[in-house]
């Protein structure tokens, strides 16, 4: 018997999914495809299970402390950012793109998507895409390990990258090698042109104010549960640690 597989179907695609030989199940409220037809339902297609596609499917990326409450929550007007989160639910379907699945109390979050400059230290949004919440968590890997869910979301890194725990680990530990790096500069220049592009909106002067007062309120709480960046543990085996002190 074929695997059927999730597809993050928008409504009004639904017509080109049935085309490529998918079909909606009534009970998972879900479109599905055989996993041996899945190149004529490529789009559509979540990236685990894209044959085109890689490991890692999903990975921490970590915002630096400079831009922390420098997202689009804080910039744009409220009205804005739900229009631009509305829209990235419904292109994909309300499913998540990377593992197809929905959350048990709210189905999709809207993770934005940063580049980041090293040498011009600019962050640059390229896109703003659905991820269920345990995909979510692994992205926003500091708040995850702050709040102590890492375990659960090394196990989800395993799971859809098919991983040792061991190489979650060391992806989980690089991450935050590299967020040290990145936070040792406070002078990190936020570019969200692309919504400008997309949507014909901007951050707006109450916008910018929010993000530096959210920055600040952000940093003091790390600094209180963690220390000064400087001074907080780094370098590989800093996750494994964590763990252990639990
Ligand atoms: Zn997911």
């Amino acid at each position: 018997m074929s695997t059927f597989i999730p597809l993050c179907v928008p409504f009004e695609r639904r017509s080109e999914a049935a085309a490529g030989g998918a079909s909606f199940d009534q009970i998972e409220k879900c479109w599905l495809c055989p996993a041996d037809s899945l190149l004529q339902v490529l789009p559509f297609v979540p990236y685990r299970y894209r044959p085109d596609r890689k490991p890692p499917f999903i990975r921490p990326w970590m915002v630096p402390q400079a831009l922390w409450g420098r997202n689009l929550r804080a910039l744009l007007e409220p009205d804005d950012w739900k229009h631009i989160r509305k829209d990235c639910y419904a292109r994909a379907g309300s499913r998540c793109r990377v593992c197809g699945r929905r959350g048990p109390q709210w189905p999709v979050e809207a993770d934005e998507g940063w580049a980041y400059d090293d040498k011009t230290r600019v962050q640059t949004l390229k896109g703003v895409i659905a991820l269920c919440p345990d995909c979510h968590a692994v992205r926003h890997w500091g708040r995850t390990i702050a709040t102590g869910k890492h375990d659960e979301a090394l196990a989800w890194m395993e799971e859809v990258n098919g991983w040792t725990r061991a190489q979650a680990l060391e992806c989980g530990n690089l991450a935050m090698e590299e967020w040290h790096q990145r936070s040792r500069f406070d002078d990190w220049r936020c570019d969200i042109s692309w919504v400008e592009r997309h949507y014909g909106v901007k951050a707006t002067a109450r916008g910018a104010a929010l993000a530096i007062e959210r920055n600040r309120d952000f940093v003091a709480q790390a600094r209180a549960q963690f220390g000064d960046v400087n001074s907080a543990p780094k370098g590989s085996g800093y996750l494994q640690h964590l763990i252990n002190e639990r």
